[in-house]
């Protein structure tokens, strides 16, 4: 019997990664283009058909171009935004596991995604060396398994959803069989860039596991959202997963009340609640979507003053060596 290949998976393949092709499609002005190949030769170009279906044709302020598009200004240094601006390597317990927070370890999975967002403070991330593949699990799920004040275990990435049914089943049988877990939390963008994704073998995936299963998509934009993303976050919160989004907040794209109360409200119409609203990680090349403190804490005050407050994300940052995110009032 043949395998069939799963949708997305054939949609991650035809994912668009040449610029001339992405400005054509966009019917953007080709002298972007000169610009766009020299960034992304430093950080590649990568975004999923449906994803570019929902950008506005000849508008390179696109609030979702900015987000993929490769530019010039990713080619300027900045001061204090560095290759690694999240110093993870104290954290880093075993291979593939990062443990910073009380309760709860975070599993690298994979360092694939199926978009390349160019603020990501992963963009100069050395995936190679923290990889964990699936007979390269073992280390990690012992460091799992004998802590016994772990209650819950976060796949990350890279986009963990990018990992094939078979490899995410194979691992969360595993994380199954850990008797003090309790919760399985899932970081993944796939169900916004991709909702293919969100199949009928995922969802069995996910109703087979023991543990409670929490899915923190990331959606930075209420335009992200579209019938498709919908009917795949409706699939599921049917089938008993606890939805959460996180933003990053950047220049040019969602750095007004005004749009972030309307994310928080159509999120929460596709049953998904606020989390995080992250200011950005100082990585180098993302100088240009940075909103400084002052800004950020105007913004977070008028959303407060417009939505319920579990309509309202926490601004957060990463602050090394903290026992949590840093709240930022
Ligand atoms: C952000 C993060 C978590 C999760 O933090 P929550 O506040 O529980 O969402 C866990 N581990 C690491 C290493 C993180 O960076
Ligand atoms: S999906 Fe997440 S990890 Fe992947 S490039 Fe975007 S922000 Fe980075």
């Amino acid at each position: 019997m043949s395998r069939q290949v799963p949708v997305w998976q054939r949609e991650l393949t035809r994912a668009i990664t040449d610029p001339v092709e992405l400005l054509r499609e966009l019917k953007l002005d080709p002298a972007l283009l000169p610009a766009a190949r020299a960034a992304a030769a430093r950080f590649p170009l990568r975004v999923p058909r449906g994803f570019v279906a929902r950008m506005t044709r000849g508008d390179p302020n696109d609030p979702l171009l900015r987000q993929i598009l490769p530019l010039d200004a990713e080619l300027e240094t900045a001061p204090g935004f560095v290759a690694d601006p999240v110093d993870d390597r104290a954290a880093h317990v075993a291979p593939g596991v990062l443990h910073k927070y009380h309760g709860r370890a975070l599993l690298i999975v994979t360092g694939a995604c199926a978009v390349h967002c160019r603020y990501c403070f992963r963009r100069e991330y050395p995936y190679a060396d923290f990889h964990a593949g699936v007979d390269q699990w073992r280390p990690a799920l012992a460091y799992l398994a004998n802590d016994p004040s772990l209650r819950e275990v976060i796949l990350s990435g890279g986009d963990p959803l990018s990992l094939s049914d078979r490899r995410l089943s194979a691992l969360l049988a595993a994380l199954d069989r850990i008797p003090q877990l309790e919760r399985l939390r899932i970081h993944s963008r796939q169900p916004i860039v991709l909702p293919e994704r969100v199949d009928e073998g995922l969802l069995d995936l996910l109703a087979r596991t023991r543990l409670r299963p929490v899915l923190v998509v990331h959606a930075n934009h209420p335009r992200e959202i579209d019938a498709d993303v919908r009917a795949a976050l409706e699939r599921l919160a049917a089938a008993g997963v606890t939805l959460l989004n996180q933003s990053v907040l950047l220049r040019g794209v969602n750095d007004s009340a005004t749009v972030l109360a309307e994310l928080s409200e159509t999120l929460f119409s596709a049953r998904v609640l606020p989390y995080y609203l992250h200011l950005l990680d100082p990585v180098r090349g993302a100088a240009h979507f940075d909103v400084n403190k002052t800004e950020a804490s105007a913004i977070i005050k008028a959303l407060r003053q417009r939505l319920p407050g579990y309509l309202t994300p926490r601004l957060v940052r990463e602050q090394p060596g903290q026992p949590a995110k840093t709240l930022v009032e």
